[in-house]
């Protein structure tokens, strides 16, 4: 009996000590992507009942790359659910990070702060650019309330497997999980399947870590579209690679069968550039001026109204505006960041203030570019599908702002969003629930889709 007792005593300790081990251990993760985690405690009560929205991003995913080169999963989940055949309007600029953070924010970039890729503050004297880790790691170069930060402030857990910003402190939270973007290593074919592994991992998780809101971001057909053109073969080939991409990772998630809203966007398109570089130092005297790309930063009034004289009119593949005259329609006339005048082409050109230094190789513009006004220039519009349990099943929709996702996935989600450029009406004809009752906070139970 003794004996029975002692060993029954020893099993249970071995029990609790494998248990321990197990939870010590956290989820599953593919070794080649290992993610930084932050202790933001458990989902509450309301987020463990709420849905779960992944959100894809393809960088340069051109609106009309899934009907031209036949991506029958991406047009698969259209069909289950909605998608906008003629695309998304990027804000302006079309770039990555300031498509990135509108996406999230549901701010124009003049509004979240990341103006560019790269850019100068004249107030902070500083340079911002995605290859410097120091500055995209510093929460103090962006404002609005990403996604993952609105959910971790409503007690709800969230996970980036890359995404512009998620790596930075914004409105005091990190993402409970997020990857450190390697530019080296994030677009090999190992990196590429371990966000479906992290991801899945990630939904394995019990209720009270699993998180909710999860981005995953892959660099292509952006990279081919750049270096051989839209219409190239390599960029149709890239594209198709991504459409397998997203239905293993779609097929991977129904597997968890978790009522999971897969919406899958692009930041922006992609057009045959047309023409050299437009040097703009050719047209105007930009001494003591501080440039990034084609941004323009002067040190004076006179400066910024003599440049602006100096290239009024000499093209006509590119306009130019004293800064608060940028069309309002741009949203981008209130931040300093974009400089003073600013230059907008007119069509696919390369526009660049000045020639590299002396010494250093000039090479002709990539054969592919974006940045774009997508008025100007259609070839900017970005993709969209999304299919899911809060989501119509085969609707279409009319080419909507980019900024309107927001509100929309907040919405999902059951959180109360934060104020910003978006309005939850223009896509609630796509949601179950008509985008009604009011959102719920995550403090709050939430209220159930309407059955189809
Ligand atoms: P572009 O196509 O010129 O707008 O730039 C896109 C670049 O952003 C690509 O080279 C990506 O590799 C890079 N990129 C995407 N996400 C991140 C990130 N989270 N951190 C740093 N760079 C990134
Ligand atoms: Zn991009
Ligand atoms: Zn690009």
């Amino acid at each position: 009996m003794r004996f029975n007792g002692l060993r029954r005593a020893v099993l249970g300790l071995l029990l609790v000590a494998l248990g321990l081990a197990g939870a010590a251990q956290g989820p599953r993760l593919n070794p080649a992507l290992p993610l930084v985690h932050v202790d933001n405690g458990p989902n509450s009560a309301a987020a463990q009942k709420a849905h779960y929205v992944v959100l894809v991003s393809l960088d340069g995913f051109r609106w009309d790359y899934a009907e031209r080169d036949h991506a029958t999963h991406l047009l698969a989940i259209g069909r289950q659910g909605v998608w906008a055949p003629e695309g998304m309007l990027p804000s302006f600029p079309s770039l990555t990070f300031p498509n990135h953070l509108t996406i999230v924010t549901g701010l124009y970039p003049e509004h979240h702060g990341i103006v560019a890729n790269s850019f100068y503050d004249p107030a902070r004297h500083a340079r911002y650019a995605i290859s410097d880790d120091k500055a995209v790691t510093d929460g103090s170069w962006y404002s609005g309330v990403p996604l993952w930060s609105l959910a971790e402030s409503q007690g709800m857990r969230t996970a980036c497997l890359f995404w512009p910003g998620s790596e930075a402190e914004i409105a005091g939270h990190r993402p409970t999980w997020y990857a450190r973007f390697d530019a080296k290593t994030q677009a090999t074919d190992a990196v590429l399947q371990a966000r479906i592994d992290d991801a899945v991992a990630l939904l394995k998780l019990p209720d009270a870590e699993r998180p909710h809101f999860i981005t995953v971001y892959y660099s292509e057909p952006d990279h081919e579209g750049h270096k051989y053109g839209p219409d190239a073969p390599e960029t149709r080939a890239a594209a198709l690679k991504m459409d397998v991409m997203v239905a293993k990772l779609k097929a991977a998630l129904d597997k968890t069968h978790l009522p999971i809203d897969l919406v899958v966007v692009s930041d922006h398109g992609m057009a045959k550039v047309e023409g050299p570089w437009i040097t703009l130092e050719t047209f105007a005297d930009l001494r003591g001026f501080e440039t990034v790309g084609p941004l323009l930063y002067a040190q004076s009034e006179e400066d910024r109204q003599r440049v602006y004289n100096q290239l009024k009119r000499v093209s006509s593949q590119f306009m130019v505006y004293r800064l608060k005259y940028v069309p309002p329609a741009l949203h981008g006339n209130e931040n300093p960041r974009m400089g003073d005048p600013v230059v907008i082409a007119t069509g696919p050109y390369a526009i660049r203030a000045q020639a590299p230094p002396t010494g250093k190789p000039d090479l002709p513009p990539n054969a592919g570019a974006h940045g774009y006004d997508p008025k100007l220039v259609p070839q900017m519009k970005a993709s969209f599908f999304a299919e899911g349990p809060d989501i119509v099943r085969g609707k279409t929709v009319k080419p909507f702002e980019n900024v309107n996702l927001y509100p929309w996935m907040a919405h999902m989600l059951g959180l109360q969003a934060a104020k910003s450029d978006g309005d939850l009406n223009i896509l609630s004809g796509t949601l179950r629930d008509n985008g009604g009752p009011a959102p719920q906070a995550a403090g709050e139970d939430k209220v159930e889709p309407k059955k189809e």
